[in-house]
């Protein structure tokens, strides 16, 4: 996928590298989830790529292959050990980074160490690669990845140079949802950062397949159980309202799948189809229409500032209702 925004840190970057006057050592900052890394992983291909100037990188050639591969035996990408409960690039790893820049470089133009993050370096692993970030050997090149960069220790800032990436602009944003086909709503809250606009996403994602979840639990269920349903529904959110809109809208689709599965058309919670049969024994065609109503109700009551709990329960207590005459 293509990288976008901060077009003129990486175009002054492309010209330095075509010059052939890198510093050896770039931090890479700016705020979260604004490409830092990718592009460190863009440049690290850019620098070794063996197409022509102009067409670099391609990302068909060993070296870009490779690298996007993370096979490449000259660029390294290290990071904190996942496994342990604070994350930090260890003393260890930095031993491994000085001991690897020793070797002969196998095909590259550049030898790249990427740290990502790197706030993550402790004391002791910042000291054993000193030496080196001053003076590593030709065709060495560092890229430092930081949100922070003022938790880098001054011996580490005072080695780099730094390159400041910021958030995208709202073009630029709108140009990066429509590529992977997302909802631009998430362009406002996302502020300019494409990782923040996939953590929501998921967010959403996971957030309804719980309201799903949980609404076909709890139908047929006793009153108690969709009782508890609605209550850690209005809790579990920041704002109870907009959880409860959530489950307005999924319940909606679900009676819209009823409506499709008795006309015999295609159904979009195909994976729900045993439960969806039974709305539709109970509630097609007049009990649909009763249901739509009800939650144009538990709409207007929540517009009213009624608990979104006790909108809810009304709601709830109603579809029990309405298939309280089907055998489960
Ligand atoms: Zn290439």
């Amino acid at each position: 996928m293509e990288i976008h925004g901060n077009a003129s840190v990486r175009a002054r970057l492309s010209r330095a590298a075509q010059d052939a006057r890198l510093h050896h050592c770039f931090v890479f900052e700016g705020p979260e989830g604004v490409g830092k890394f990718s592009y460190a992983m863009e440049f690290a291909r850019e620098i070794n790529c063996q197409a022509a100037l102009n067409a670099r990188p391609c990302g068909v050639c060993d070296a870009c292959r490779w690298i996007s591969a993370g096979t490449h035996p000259d660029v390294l990408v290290v990071s904190p050990d996942p496994e342990k409960a604070t994350p930090i690039i260890t003393a260890a790893q930095a031993r491994e980074i000085v001991n690897s820049i020793q070797l002969q470089r196998h095909s590259a133009a550049y030898r790249v160490i990427i740290l990502n993050p790197a706030d993550a370096l402790n004391e002791e692993a910042a000291n054993i690669l000193l030496k080196t970030l001053e003076e590593p050997p030709a065709r060495t090149q560092f890229l430092l990845v930081t949100a922070r960069p003022a938790s880098l220790l001054q011996t580490v800032r005072s080695r780099s140079q730094r390159v400041r990436f910021g958030p995208l602009s709202e073009a630029e944003m709108s140009a990066w949802l429509t590529e992977r086909g997302m909802d631009h709503a998430l362009a406002s809250a996302a502020g300019g950062s494409p990782g923040r606009a996939l953590a929501l996403a998921g967010g959403e994602a996971e957030a309804r397949r719980e309201v799903l979840d949980a609404l076909c639990g709890a139908v047929g269920q006793p009153l108690h159980a969709l009782f508890s349903f609605s209550e850690s529904t209005s809790k579990n959110a920041e704002g109870g309202a907009e959880r409860a809109e959530l489950v307005l809208q999924v319940l909606e689709e679900l009676l819209a799948d009823t409506v499709a599965l008795a006309n015999g058309r295609p159904l979009r919670h195909g994976d729900r189809e045993q439960l969806l049969r039974r709305w539709a024994r109970g509630m097609w065609p007049d009990g649909v229409g009763r249901m739509q109503q009800e939650i144009s109700l538990a709409r207007d009551r929540l517009r009213l500032n009624v608990q979104a709990r006790v909108a809810l329960e009304a709601l709830l207590a109603h579809l029990n209702l309405e298939l309280s005459h089907v055998p489960a």
